[in-house]
This record gives C-alpha cells, sequence and structure tokens, in this order.
C-alpha cells in the first residue's frame, strides 16, 4: 500500500510518498512559491537525481499535477501510474473542538474545516486548497485528514479556559487548543516503549522544541496541559515569536508606536523571539555558535532555557510527579548544549543528565539520562509525515 502526505501551505506544498510495506519514503518534495512569477519545484526521489524546476504554477490544483507527473515520469518516477496510490494524508493545523482522531475526507468534514477558517485564517484555508487540489487531479483516491490539535482535545477544562468572559468561549471559542499534537502523541509513545512501560502509567513532558515549540504534560497516555495556545503563539519562546507575555503590552506598544492590528502581530510572530532578542537570527544554531562572544546571543539562549525549565516544572507540579521529560524537533533532536542547559539544576526534580549519553549523536529513539536517574531523559526523532501516513493507512483499512 502506497500513500502520499501532502503539507499544505498558502503558497506551498510539501509531499513525501511511502510504502507502507515498510515504511519507506519512495520520494519527497517541495513545490513553493505558487501563484508567484516563479515557482520552484524540488522532487527527490529515493535513488535517483534530484530534480529542481522553475516554472509557472498558478494554483494548488496545477501543483499537484506537477507533483503527480514526476512521480510518476520515466525518469524521475518512483511508481508507474497513481493507481498505485491508496490513499492521501493531509496535515491539518486546526481541528478545534470538532476533531478528536483523524478522519476520512468527507462533504460534512470540508464543511467543519471551512467553519474553523477563523481560528486559523493562515492555515485552514491552505490545507483545503491542498484537499481540493488533490480532488481535482485523484477524484477517486479516498482523502484523510490529521489534525494538530487533536492529541490535545483531552485536556480538561480547567486547562484548556482561559479567564475571560465564558462569553468568548461560547461565541468565539476562544480556548487554549495546543499544536504540534502528532508529534507529541507519537514522542511520548516511542518513549514509553524505550522505557519498557506503558504510557498510562507514566507522566511525561514532551519537549517539541524546533522553529516553533510546545511542551506537553502527558498524564494517563492523554495530554493534559500543553504550552500552546488558542494560536501557536502562546507559550515559550521560539525563532521569531514572542511566546508568552503580558497581554496588556499589546494595546501600550499599539498606543505609543501607533500600531495597527496586523502591525502588532507580525511582530509578535514574526519579528519577536531568539531573532529579536540576539538581533542575529532565528536559528538556534546560529544562536549557540555565536554567544560565546555576543551577549545578546547569549541573552537569547538563557531566556529560551529559562522558559522551558519553567514549563518543565510547571507541569511536573500539574501532573503531581515526573517520570520521564522528551526532546524532540529541530533543536530537541539536534541541539546538546540546549539538552544540557535545560537539565542543568533539575537535580531538585530527580533528573541527572549523562553527558556522555546526551553528546552522541544518532537518528535512535535513546535514554541520555545516567542509569540511576529518577527522572529518565530522552531524545525522540519526530515524525511527522509517518504519523501521518500511519493514521491514513489505519483509517483506509479499517473503512
Ligand atoms: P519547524 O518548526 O520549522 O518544523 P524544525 O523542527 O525543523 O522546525 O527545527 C528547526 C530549528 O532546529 C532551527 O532553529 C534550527 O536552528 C534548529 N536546529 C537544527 N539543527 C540544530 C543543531 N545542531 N543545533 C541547534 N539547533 C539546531
Amino acid at each position: 500500500m502506497k500513500i502520499l502526505v501532502i503539507n499544505a501551505g498558502s503558497s506551498s506544498i510539501k509531499y513525501q510518498l511511502f510504502d507502507m510495506t515498510n515504511e519507506s519514503v519512495l520520494a519527497s518534495g517541495l513545490v513553493e512559491r505558487i501563484g508567484m512569477d516563479s515557482s520552484i519545484v524540488t522532487h527527490k526521489p529515493t535513488g535517483k537525481e534530484e530534480v529542481v524546476e522553475v516554472k509557472e504554477i498558478l494554483d494548488h490544483v496545477a501543483g499537484v499535477k506537477r507533483v503527480i507527473e514526476l512521480l510518476t515520469s520515466e525518469t524521475s518516477g518512483v511508481i508507474k501510474s497513481m493507481d498505485e496510490v491508496d490513499a492521501v494524508g493531509h496535515r491539518i493545523v486546526h481541528g478545534g473542538e470538532s476533531f478528536k482522531n483523524s478522519v476520512l475526507v468527507t462533504d460534512e468534514v470540508k464543511q467543519e474545516i471551512k467553519r474553523l477558517y477563523s481560528l486559523a485564517p493562515l492555515h485552514n484555508p491552505a490545507h483545503m486548497m491542498g484537499i481540493q487540489g488533490v480532488e481535482a487531479n485523484l477524484p477517486n483516491v479516498p482523502q484523510v485528514v490529521v489534525f494538530d490539535t487533536a492529541f490535545h482535545q483531552t485536556m480538561p477544562k480547567s486547562s484548556y479556559m482561559y479567564a475571560l468572559p465564558q462569553r468568548l468561549y461560547k461565541q468565539h471559542q476562544v480556548r487554549r487548543y495546543g499544536f504540534h499534537g502528532t508529534s507529541h502523541k507519537y514522542v511520548s509513545d516511542v518513549a514509553a516503549q524505550v522505557i519498557g512501560k506503558e504510557l498510562k502509567d507514566l507522566k511525561v513532558v514532551t519537549c517539541h522544541i524546533g522553529n516553533g515549540g510546545s511542551l506537553t504534560a502527558v498524564k494517563d497516555g492523554k495530554s493534559f496541559d500543553t504550552s500552546m495556545g488558542m494560536t501557536p503563539l502562546e507559550g515559550l519562546m521560539m525563532g521569531t515569536r514572542s511566546g508568552d507575555m503580558d497581554p496588556a503590552i499589546v494595546p501600550y506598544v499599539m498606543a505609543k508606536e501607533d500600531l495597527t492590528i496586523n502591525e502588532v502581530n507580525s511582530m509578535l510572530n514574526k519579528h519577536s523571539g531568539l531573532l529579536a532578542i540576539s538581533g542575529l537570527s532565528s536559528d538556534m544554531r546560529e544562536i549557540t555558535d555565536t554567544m560565546h562572544e555576543n551577549e545578546n546571543a547569549k541573552l537569547a539562549f538563557d531566556m529560551y532555557v529559562y522558559r522551558v525549565k519553567k514549563y518543565i516544572g510547571a507541569y511536573a507540579a500539574a501532573m503531581n510527579g515526573l517520570d520521564a521529560i522528551v526532546f524532540t524537533a529541530g533543536v530537541g533532536e539536534n541541539s546538546i548544549v540546549i539538552r544540557q542547559a535545560v537539565c542543568e539544576g533539575l537535580t531538585f526534580f530527580g533528573v541527572e543528565l549523562d553527558e556522555e549519553l546526551n553528546k552522541i549523536r544518532s537518528k535512535d529513539a535513546r535514554i541520555i539520562s545516567k542509569e540511576g536517574s529518577k527522572v529518565k531523559v530522552l531524545v525522540v526523532p519526530t515524525n511527522e509525515e509517518l504519523i501521518i501516513a500511519r493514521d491514513t493507512f489505519n483509517i483506509i483499512n479499517n473503512a
């Protein structure tokens, strides 16, 4: 069985084709700058030469068409025809309160995703264009949608409500939803396997820290609380996002600097975080490479680490205990210094990092705490595309 996974953005389509017999990737790629003067298509067929094209791709229907041509072409293709593809799985950022699991795409499901546009105006309309692009090109292939928010739908009301007039929740769905759910679920499952216990018997904090970042308290095998909120702006300090701050800063700065809603939104999402504090970069590698000579980079690093630590402490208290801390995503999987700095000073909780194990680079899920550490520390590489492919596979086989 072959499954095509699509992550559609407003001007891009990321794709991976999986052979589910052994979960191998047959090809991956990216269509960028859709609808702009020169779109770029990068296609990477496994075992064949990469293809990079600059051409006009007007919309997502044309983008999906080009992906299909490349996947089936004689020179750069990996399959003979799209008849070999049994289903398409899509990543959808926001499932609101409607979707607690992945589902098969039907007319009702599409209506519901559209109803949620106002909660994720940058993402959900783009995902819908991806679904429509597949429908137009492959009308008979079933599609499945996998939501970033679904895993967090188990949070208790005391975790997800904001202390605002309840009317805002009832009328405008203002509440915490949380994101990166596919990743938090996957890495907590794998961590339990590596530890050799049932996830439902563990209290785990999963740290998905990449360009965006969120921490989740996983208790009884379910999301109990998570640091991102109604949108992916809340919580940790991120590459370009502010994370938590006093909300009164927003009207204050808007008045002082005469900013519009769009301008302040852009400041908080695109011009804050590591980039703003370091004045250098949103990329953690550049921060850690320069922090010994550059005091702003050092401040950015210290603030970032401090925020992760505070959340780990808060979630340990919220769960009345902590059995494991799991690091994943770009920074969590690769940054030895970040993992070390986060774990330093957590001996009070029973966290004892093994400095040598922490330094070993590997693609495998592994424990990096000392043998007797009360709290286990793990690195678990995430793979959101594979999880989408697996969910799609399971739904198609049980339909
Ligand atoms: P996204 O949120 O875009 O999916 P990723 O999970 O790919 O992001 O993470 C990207 C981040 O990972 C970047 O900030 C990058 O600097 C960081 N990163 C990747 N490798 C390293 C490394 N060796 N050391 C520190 N940071 C790293």
